[in-house]
């Protein structure tokens, strides 16, 4: 089979390997039959005059599985109630707990399912999800469960990722050790067992775990064959970075406060730095993540939309590109990459997709604007057409086809 793009201003094909290692070509691309798995008589053709085709955006850090939507916080918070004072009345990360807990498992998997249609009509071809908001064996499961049942036969490719160690639940305050020991000595391993994740991350932070239980997480999942990454340096310098590096993590995450000697680290690793400038944004914090620095330092860099109720709810990667440039100084063509290659090459995917190449899965995405500058210059704008995901039009003219839809939900 063959897909042709036709008449496209500018196809962006970024080669897999070092990171920013990228070049363009205008015109044509055709992609020669056999290159993905469709019937071998079936010829496909798109137009795409006048636009700009570039590789599916991999959205590689998400809290995907949660229910209830916590826009009264983000209201107050407008008005300088601070995050902290929401979270000691039971509200922030807690608040979601709970709801995620009171949703069933079909509650959840439609909410997932309808979200990733969300993302695929942004131009979002692969996602990492994390559990994370049921801090208990059960709740965690069920998170990992919905995952699992919604991305099945889903356009949108889904990694799975365990996140109980996210932070302590409420009934376990007083004894953390004891939370620490579920994760390690139950939750981890039926996980592992049932094959619900391929990594599993930790939040660094004072509020969340130490540098000490982190080690202790992240060296049992690797013993249970799973990959891992950690959420480090948000709040402050904690020594995750370091940590990351020092264990070799797929990716260290957030990084706005990463020291010099963390991002020596991450180079010596080749650890992922994993930004999230839509979150800094959201939480309308002053510090972002020094990714000038990290460029210079040869750290590979991707970008994500951390999409939670929280933080950051939105799944658009394209406002994620914005910020990537307008507020972490990065070019256009960086931003690209850090949402494409760099972003599979974080979750272990990067030789299968995350560029547009022979002997890849076709995953790309065609945008009604002339060239690949106007995603970020004409910000805010939608400007999806067409996404391919896995050699299939699973989206025209911006919108879900029927028959790759999931279920509508709020
Ligand atoms: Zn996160």
């Amino acid at each position: 089979m063959s897909i042709e793009i036709r008449g496209a201003a500018q196809v962006l094909q970024l080669p897999p390997g070092e990171p920013y290692l990228r070049h363009d070509r205008a015109g044509e691309l055709t992609l020669e039959p056999g290159e993905v798995s469709l019937p071998s008589d079936t010829s496909v053709a798109i137009d795409a005059r006048g636009c700009a085709v570039i590789p599916g955006f991999v959205d590689c850090h998400t809290h995907l599985p949660f229910a209830g939507w916590r826009e009264s916080e983000f209201s107050e918070r407008l008005t300088g109630v601070t995050y902290s004072e929401i979270a000691a009345r039971g509200g922030g990360i807690l608040s979601t707990v709970r709801a995620t807990r009171a949703a069933t498992l079909s509650d959840l998997t439609t909410l997932v399912r309808s979200r990733l249609d969300a993302m695929l009509a942004l131009g979002t071809t692969l996602v990492e999800a994390k559990s994370g908001y049921g801090l208990s064996l059960e709740a965690e499961v069920k998170q990992l469960e919905a995952i699992r049942a919604a991305a099945g036969g889903h356009p949108v490719e889904v990694v799975p990722t365990f996140l109980g160690a996210h932070t302590v639940p409420k009934e376990l305050r007083d004894d953390r050790a004891r939370y620490v020991d579920a994760v390690v000595t139950e939750m981890l391993p039926e996980v592992a067992r049932a094959g619900l994740a391929a990594y599993a991350d930790v939040f660094v932070d004072a509020h969340a775990f130490s540098l000490t239980e982190a080690r202790r997480i992240l060296g049992a999942a690797r013993s249970l064959g799973l990959g891992i990454r950690l959420h480090a340096d948000q709040l402050a310098s904690d020594g995750a970075a370091e940590l990351a590096g020092e264990l070799g993590a797929a990716s260290a995450d957030h990084l706005e406060h990463v020291s010099e000697a963390g991002i020596d680290a991450l180079a010596r690793a080749g650890t992922t730095a994993l930004l999230l400038p839509a979150a800094g944004h959201f939480l309308m914090q002053e510090k972002t993540a020094p990714a000038r620095r990290l460029v210079e330092a040869g750290v590979p860099v991707a970008i994500a939309t951390d999409f939670n109720p929280g933080s950051c709810p939105t799944e658009s990667m394209g406002t994620v590109l914005e910020h990537a440039c307008l507020g972490l100084r990065l070019s256009i063509d960086e931003a690209i990459t850090a949402a494409t290659l760099n972003a599979a090459h974080a979750l272990g995917r990067a030789a299968e997709t995350g560029s547009i190449e022979v002997g890849k899965r076709a995953d790309f995405v065609v945008h009604a604007v002339p060239n690949r500058y106007h995603l970020v210059y004409r910000f805010g704008v939608p400007r999806v057409r067409t996404v391919v995901a896995a050699g299939r039009i699973v989206v025209q003219e911006g919108r879900v086809t029927p028959q790759n839809s999931g279920a509508r939900s709020c």
